[in-house]
């Protein structure tokens, strides 16, 4: 089969792989349909996110069933799925806990990251990691369902409440989510996004855009938000926590959900102990918010998050859409799927 190898820094290839083979009772054969470019893959890329070279990338996907272990009960040939990347032992203190996200044995079980991912025509997985899709929820919004599950498990810890209002920092598909999300939820979303391609796309879904790179981004924030500062910060760009402490209201809180293994911050702990305010970390998710977000996306028009679809061939002009320009930071494109078949 063909698939997509992380070679090392800034190198992938499309290479021939052989097709897995089920080996444990509960394993699962999924022909993959799509997957998803996530900031991850993007980061992986470009040295800011760790990954085993020679690992098949891709973790955002959806497929069907086309061959079921002995023991397999829950889906059956021909069903279609969406993966649950984050492969949690459900034996360690962590997972004992309901805290699958922070499984103590995750490392060397993360799908397209330290173990073979979807990019590729065929992956096998245990049953567990694999949720069914309904009928009426075709492949092209199912491929956002995994990115979902990520927003919703960290709206959840965020307490997200009516009287909130929201500002996201970057309007990545992360960012999108959070705002498509946060529009149901709480009474004004403004979103703050360096990249005029991401604003303007932006500005199609939301009313408050406001420029990253403004000379007054507070002040640009506050007028968007009815003159106050939010009550929830949402950093999706992974850099930004002191940009969000400058931007929360007293007693707001703080939501980190951009990885970027570089990046440190300086913060002044008075700040946050006079001020109520409070930094929240939540990780990916549990598998429980996955059939949550399966549901929800009935009611998200997820797909219109998808600017681009590809065949795996073309995985370096896929990539070469998100790494952008010499700065690495222009971008020509939202949320862009591979398609496997
Ligand atoms: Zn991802
Ligand atoms: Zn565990």
């Amino acid at each position: 089969m063909k698939a997509i190898i992380y070679k090392g820094l800034r190198s992938i290839a499309l290479e021939e792989r052989p097709e897995p083979k089920l080996s444990r009772p509960d394993d699962v054969l999924v022909r993959v349909a799509a997957t998803g470019i996530c900031g991850t893959d993007r980061n992986i890329y470009l040295g800011n996110f760790r990954a085993e070279e020679g690992v098949i990338l891709g973790h955002e996907s959806v497929g069907e069933v086309a061959a079921v272990g002995s023991a397999v009960k829950g889906v059956m040939p021909g069903d279609r799925v969406a993966v649950n990347p984050t492969l949690y032992c459900g034996a360690c203190e962590f997972c004992r806990r309901g805290e699958l996200n922070f499984c103590d044995n995750k490392a060397g079980t993360e799908v397209g990251v330290d173990r073979d991912g979807t990019f590729a025509n065929y992956v096998v997985l245990s049953e567990r990691f694999l949720h069914k899709l309904p009928p009426g929820l075709g492949f092209e919004r199912a491929v956002l369902v995994e990115p979902l599950a990520c927003v919703l498990n960290n709206v959840e810890a965020a307490e997200l409440r009516p009287e909130d209002d929201v500002v996201i920092l970057g309007a990545g598909p992360i960012g999108m989510v959070w705002a498509l999300l946060a529009k149901k939820v709480a009474r004004r979303v403004t979103m703050v996004e360096s990249s005029p391609f991401r604003r303007n796309f932006a500005s199609r879904h939301l009313e408050y855009v406001v420029d990253a790179e403004a000379p007054n981004v507070v002040a640009d924030v506050v007028a968007c938000n009815g003159g106050r500062k939010p009550r929830v910060v949402v950093d999706t760009t992974g850099v930004a926590l002191e940009r969000s402490l400058e931007l929360v209201s007293k007693g707001g809180r703080v939501v980190l959900m951009g990885f970027n293994a570089g990046y440190q911050a300086t913060i002044h702990p008075l700040t946050l102990v006079g001020q109520g305010i409070r930094i929240i970390g939540a990780g990916d998710y549990n598998s429980h918010i996955f059939p949550a977000a399966i549901e929800l996306a009935a009611t998200l028009p997820l797909e219109g998050l998808v600017t681009h679809q590809l065949p795996l061939e073309d995985y370096e002009k896929a990539f070469g859409l998100l790494v952008g320009g010499a700065q690495y930071s222009e971008y020509g494109a939202m949320k862009v799927v591979l398609r496997s078949v």
